[in-house]
Order: C-alpha cells, then structure tokens, then sequence
C-alpha cells in the first residue's frame, strides 16, 4: 500500500518532467522524510539514491526514478507504522542536513549516484574496481609524495624533483605541428620556464600575474632554469590546496583517470561521507588496542595530515581487515567446536591391526600426529585438523590410518586430492595397503566413464563402498554418502576455503582432516587456517639423506652426466619443462623439444617417456605406471608431477628454465625425489636469470627447509601470490600484506580481539555490533559460506 503510494509520486514526478516540483517544498526532501517514515528495509539504499537529486539535471532525475522504481518493484519491504527516532536521524544525514554518522554498510551503492561523479567518469572507475561508494573511499593511494615544503629557485639542483611556488611574468604559446605552451614565473630568488606539449587548453588556465604551483624535475641549460611537463595547481580564494602544500596521494591508475581527477573526488568524497562515518568499533577495543578512529583513519590513508598519523591510519584499517577475518573464522571454529560430531571407538586393537599393515616403522611425529587424530575422533565433536608437514614426510599414510579407524567404527570416507595423478597414486597405494583387509575402496574422477560413475555414486549412497579417492569431482553434485564419518583434503592450499566448505555441508559435519607441504609462517596460517587445530610432522621417515641441489648456468652438460650416472645405478629421473610445446611468445624449454634433443644427445639409448596436460587421463596413468615399473627411466613433463607424486627410485629431477618457475613450485618439484634412502639430487638448468632469480634459486641450493623457502618467498612475493589468490580464500585485502613486523603484531591483536567478542569479554555497543555484523555479511557473504551472523 505505502509502496503504490510512493510509486504514485514517483510516477508523478516524471509526468512533470523530473522538475523537483512534483511536490510543494521540493520533491526530493518530502520523498526522503517519507521513505524514512514509511520503508524499515531497504530505505538507506533507497534515500540514498534521492540525496542529491535537486542538483541533478532532468535526465540524471530520470535515472534515479527509474531505479527506485526497480528498487520498489524488486524489494519485498518491510512497512512499519511508526518511524524509529534513529531511523529519521540516518536519511537525513545521509541528505546531508545534519552531523549524524554514515554507516559504511549504507555505501554499498553505485558510485555514479554520488555528486560529481555521473556515468561517465564511473564507468572509468568501474575499471579499477570502484562500484560503490564504498570501493571509492577504500580505493587507497599506492604511494605519497611529500610536498609540504616549497622550494625556492636560487637553492635548485639540477635534476631535482620539486616544488616551486611562482608568479607568472609572461605565457608563450608556439602553434605548429607541435603545440608547445610555456609560462615564464618568478619566486624572488630566480626565474624558471615551465613547458607543456600538446595541451592547449592550458593558454585558458594560466594568466599572467597569476600564482601557480609547479611540481617536476628542474633542469639548467643554456644558463636558464627549466621545468618540463611540470604537475601544476593554481590556488584558489577560501578552497584547500589538492596537490600540493600536503602529503600528496599517488593512486593506482588506468586510462582516462589521472591522479587529479582521483584526488579532486577522492577528496570531496572525505569531506562529504569519510569524515562522518560511523565508528562501527567499539570504543573500548579502540582504547585498549590504542587505534585511531575510523574517519580519522580514512582520511588519513588518502590525505595524510603526517606521516605518523599515516602509520596510524593503516594501523587501523590493518586491524579491521584482520578482525573480520579473525571473527569469522573463530567463530567457524567455535561454531565446530559446539557441534555434534561422530564418536569414533579408537579400540587399541584397531591401532595395531593397521600398524601389520605397513611396510615400514611410523616415525615418532607420525605416531604423535595419529595420537591427536585418534583424541579428535573419539571426542563428541568433529575434528577440523590441519596435517602439516613437508614434501616427504609421510602424511598419506596417516590420511589412510584415520580412514581405517573410519572404517572400524562402520563409516565411510572420502579423500579429496588436488589432480588426477595424485587421486590415482593414492588410490593405488590404499589398494595394496589394505589389500587382505575387506576394506570396499574406488576412484572417481571426472574422466570416471559415465557408466563406472553411476555404479560408484549408487555404491557410496548404498554403503558398498567404504573409502572413495578422488578430484573435484567429489564435491560434485549428485555424490551423496550413506554414512560420510571423514572427510580428508589433500594439498589443501590447492582448494581454499569454499570447497573445505562445500564438503563439510553434509548432513553432520564429518570429522575433517586437511593435508598441506606448504609451509606457511604462523601469519599466514593463523590467517588462512585459524579454524583449524593444527598438527605438524617436522621430521622425515629415518634414514633419508638430505637431497643435492645445484644450479647450473647454461652448462646443462654437466648435469646430464650425473643424470646418466643414476640411471646407470638402476635409478629414475624427472626432466621438468615449463612448456609442453614450444612457444612463439616464450623463449623457455618445452616437453616436446627437451624430450627429441634428450633421446638424440644426453640421454641417447635411455628409456624415454613424456608426460603432460594436454594428454588424456589414461595417457597419463599408463605413462606413471610405466614409470614406476621401470618400463621408463626419464619422464620428461611439465609441473603436473609438481605435488605429490610418489616414486621411490627417482633419485634425481632436473628442472629446465629453472628461473621460470616460484620458489614454492620449485621447492614442491624438488620433493619428487630424496623418497627413500637413497641419495638424491635436484639439478636447476637456467640459461638466463634475472638477478632475483638467482637469488631464488641459490635459497634452493641453500636449504632444504620448506619453513625457510616459503619465509623467503613470502617476502619476496607476499601471500596472494604464493597461494594463488582465487584458489588460497584469501580475502581482498587492501592495505594487509601479512608481512612483517606490523601486521604479525596486528594480527595477534585482532585475534585477540576476535576471541575477547566472541567469548562475551567485550561489552560491544548493540549498534556497532550490528553495524560490524552487517559489513561481514557484505563482505564475506559468497565467499565463507558457513558464518551465520547473528
Ligand atoms: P607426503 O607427506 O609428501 O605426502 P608421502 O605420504 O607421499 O609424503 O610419503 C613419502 C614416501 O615416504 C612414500 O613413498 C611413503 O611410502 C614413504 N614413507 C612414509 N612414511 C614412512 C616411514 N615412516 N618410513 C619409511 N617410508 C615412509
Ligand atoms: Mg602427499
């Protein structure tokens, strides 16, 4: 009913011709007080969209109607009698009339609506990631130049980068093919010619007389002080200096924007929204914790009043980064931790029933780890475990020992690796592992026939199978468990968050365990993994000798010698290419070429074989078979034996264009040999390195710790890149880089902080509370799919 009515003016306002006079009094102010009295949902998003409609012309008018209509149309709106106090206050801080907070969850709307941006100019910003009001005012300077001191003339260097403040003398114009303007200016002390190219329009900015900024490189030639394509401001009566005279910001740009444009609305937007935004923190964190507060930290990140209040600023946006993230995911764990799990019977006889399995003595970090396996699964509530230990430390057989006290308890499990290859090798290595025992096991990939597939999905909902290996295509639909006790994910940072999700949403949550070689530093972990209890196997199986790494600059000669030499010992090898095919676009080795140069030169008489991506599913299970068995000595391919693969006589990997390839990889690649006791080496072909290659690769030869490689590669590389930004579930962070001093100490506080809220230890004020709750929910609401705010 209040919805046709509002429908009704706006119809009307149209019929007049978007005039703002649909209404005695204005038409945009009786449209906001009446969206407040009437609308409880929806009406910020919708009074939003009126703020400054009496400023817009007829046709901008028409697109706002147009979409409050659609907002109308689309919404089912709660209507409430009376209007909340507070409700009234926040349309009309939002309209501008009076000093109420804006709330950051109010800004989720199109930046196009805000005054002075408009369709155009957001359609460029749309291409830096800027939608919504709330993007423009955290799209954050990459850099700040310092221009609080002016320069004068007579104390120039040559060369220098400054700022001059001059009086304009007299202004030149040269027409031709190329237009050149220069204004000639003084500031007491010298004189300086400033010139531009190309820009005539400037003859219409600049007048003689006129006081000017000039920032840019000065230059001395022919006795004269020059300053080409200087950045220029003309300070204006009762406006504040933009660029200059400040802590000047440096965005990101793309085409069509410039630094002017960014900061001049960037600016405005502070001014209008930024400093009255609501503190959605609690007053007491803010004290304890020492932080500025949110307005002041906006502000200060953009324009900065110091350097120290700049620190501060990104302190606190840090902080609000890592205290969502820390509150969801502590809460995921609590919410776990409060769940109903199965209660597994760890019978000791079960223990040593598996331990007649094996063919080799557990290490003592794998026994620990089973102990705490073994503690988690008895418990009343589900585990949710991280397994963490390097390449080669045997964490499959502790996956394969949880899945077996699965079994003996009646239930089913499921194991999830990252490619093909590793879900095949794993199921081969449970098949003669429980080989005697009356343990069901299958696989199921996506290149599973149609008809095996259908036989193995009514196998697992009937209960005919036990234990299913497997890809992506577990978490498929239509996969559905009888009695689904444990979930295990191999190679965990190659899935991210979403999928250990979508796994754990069946029915009770099964007991999860999770696999990673990837050595995180304790940031990233408590970032990435701060659900999860945590498990590490530090040592490797006896007897494993650490492995040889050795770089070779262009004399690949040398290392396919002692590639020949281990063959001849009866031994294996890995040659790693970064390309299938050779390239065009890419100076770099591919399996193709290395694999006819190899069997005609180095390798001459040796068996041969190639694998990669582009071969089919069974192409590549026969290759590694042939390979295992020995039919193949060398195995050229690309990075698709990068994890896990497990053949125990490879005793050597050598990796092409070595330079090509991160650290992380390298490091992953590395771990396919030194597999058993024998000796064993990994040999780094490069041909022309840049010198951070170099670096990388001499870490290699440096260490065989994976902690030590991934500290080195975070630094080098920060974590969005080291774990893939879309597969790693990381969030978007603006300013955390989870590196160094600041953000560990940050971190640890917003953890904290996260516990103190969640455990009820801080008395959060209801409204910032809400505020905060709504901002995770925009925030994360796709991308972690199991917070349920409250
Ligand atoms: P990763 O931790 O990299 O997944 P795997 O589980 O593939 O390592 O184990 C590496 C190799 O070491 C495998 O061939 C495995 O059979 C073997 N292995 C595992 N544990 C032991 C052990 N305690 N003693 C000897 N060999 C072991
Ligand atoms: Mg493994």
């Amino acid at each position: 009913m209040n919805v046709d009515k509002l429908k009704k003016l706006l119809y009307l306002e149209g019929r007049r011709g978007y005039k703002n006079d649909s209404v005695i009094g204005g038409f945009d102010r009786f449209v906001i007080d009446y969206i407040n009295k009437v609308f409880e949902k929806g009406d910020e998003q919708l009074a939003y969209l009126f703020k400054d409609y009496g400023e817009k012309t007829p046709e901008e008018r028409k697109v706002i109607i147009e979409r409050a209509l659609k907002i109308l149309d689309d919404n089912e709106m709660a209507v409430i009698d009376e209007p909340s106090q507070t409700e009234i206050q926040k349309v009309k801080s939002l309209a501008g009339k009076n000093e109420t907070r804006i709330k950051l969850s109010e800004l989720f709307t199109p930046v196009q609506f805000v005054k002075g941006i408009g369709p155009e100019l957001a359609k460029k910003l749309k291409k830096i990631g800027v939608e919504t009001v709330y993007d423009f005012l955290y799209y954050f300077p990459k850099a700040y130049l310092d221009l609080r001191n002016i320069r004068k003339i007579f104390s120039l260097k040559n060369g220098e980068t400054v700022l001059l403040k001059v009086k304009i003398i007299s202004i030149q114009e040269r027409k031709g093919k190329l237009n050149i303007f220069s204004v000639l200016g003084t500031d007491g002390t010298g004189y300086i010619t400033a010139t531009w190219f190309n820009q005539p329009y400037l003859k219409n900015i600049f007048k003689e007389g006129m006081e000017v900024f000039l920032f840019g490189k000065v230059q001395f030639a022919y006795g004269k002080w020059e300053m080409p394509s200087p950045e220029y401001e003309i300070p204006q009566d009762g406006k504040e200096l933009v660029h200059t005279l400040r802590i000047t910001p440096l965005y990101p740009l793309t085409e069509g924007l410039s630094q002017k444009i960014l900061r001049n609305k960037t600016l405005n937007l502070i001014e209008n929204v930024g400093k009255k935004i609501f503190d959605y923190l609690d007053e007491e964190i803010i004290k304890r914790r020492n932080l500025v507060s949110l307005d002041y930290a906006i502000s200060n990140v953009h324009f900065p009043e110091s350097f120290d209040a700049l620190k501060k600023a990104k302190e606190r946006i840090i902080f609000d980064e890592l205290f969502g993230l820390q509150y969801i995911l502590s809460k995921r764990k609590h919410v776990i931790e409060e769940s109903d799990g199965y209660v597994f019977d760890v019978k000791e006889e079960y223990v040593s029933e598996f331990y007649k399995l094996l063919p080799f003595e557990l290490t003592s970090d794998q026994k620990k780890v089973m102990g705490e396996i073994l503690n988690d699964l008895k418990s009343s509530h589900p585990m949710n475990r991280l397994l963490h230990g390097d390449v080669g430390s045997g964490k499959t057989i502790v996956a394969l020992f949880s899945m077996f006290i699965s079994y003996k308890n009646g239930f089913q499990s499921a194991m999830m690796s990252p490619t093909e290859i590793l879900a095949e090798q794993t199921y081969k290595t449970a098949e003669s592992l429980f080989k005697g025992t009356p343990i069901r096991i299958a696989l199921l990939t996506s290149s599973t026939k149609n008809s095996a597939r259908k036989k193995i999905l009514q196998g697992l909902i009937n209960h005919d199978i036990d234990v299913i290996f497997g890809t992506h295509a577990l978490i498929e639909e239509g996969v559905q468990f009888k009695k689904l006790g444990l979930v295990v994910v191999d190679e965990q940072h190659r899935f991210g968050v979403i999928q250990r999700s979508l796994l754990k949403d069946k029915a009770i949550i099964p007991h999860t365990l999770v696999m990673s070689a990837t050595p995180i530093p304790r940031t990233l972990a408590l970032t990435l993994y701060g659900d999860l209890d945590v498990s590490s196997i530090k040592e490797l199986p006896k007897g494993r000798l650490p492995i040889i790494t050795k770089v070779f600059y262009r004399n690949e000669d040398i290392a396919y010698k002692l590639v020949r030499e281990e063959l001849d010992k009866g031994h294996k090898a890995y040659v790693v290419c970064p390309l299938i095919e050779d390239s065009e676009s890419l100076d770099a080795q591919s399996v193709e070429t290395v694999f006819e140069t190899l069997s005609q030169t180095h390798l001459k008489g040796y068996k041969i074989g190639k694998l990669h991506g582009g071969m089919s599913s069974i192409e590549k299970a026969e290759i590694m078979e042939n390979f295992k068995n020995g039919d193949l000595q060398v195995l050229v391919s690309t990075t698709v034996v990068e994890v896990g693969v497990d053949v125990k006589d490879a005793t050597v990997i050598v990796v092409e264009d070595a330079d090509r390839f991160g650290l992380a990889t390298l490091h992953q690649l590395r771990g396919r040999v030194g597999r058993s006791n024998l000796q064993s080496y990994c040999l780094l072909i490069t041909r022309n390195p840049s010198k951070d290659a170099i670096e990388r690769l001499n870490v290699l030869e440096k260490t065989n710790n994976g902690f030590e490689v991934a500290e080195y590669d975070l630094k080098l590389r920060g974590p969005g890149e080291i774990l893939g930004k879309r597969q790693s579930g990381l969030p978007d962070f603006k300013l955390t880089t989870l590196i160094g001093e600041t953000d560990m100490r940050i971190l640890e506080m917003a953890r904290e902080e996260a516990i103190n809220l969640l455990k009820g230890k801080t008395k959060y004020d209801p409204e910032k509370l809400q505020e905060f709750h709504r901002l995770i929910q925009i925030n994360y609401k796709e991308k972690i799919p199991f917070i349920e705010v409250a």
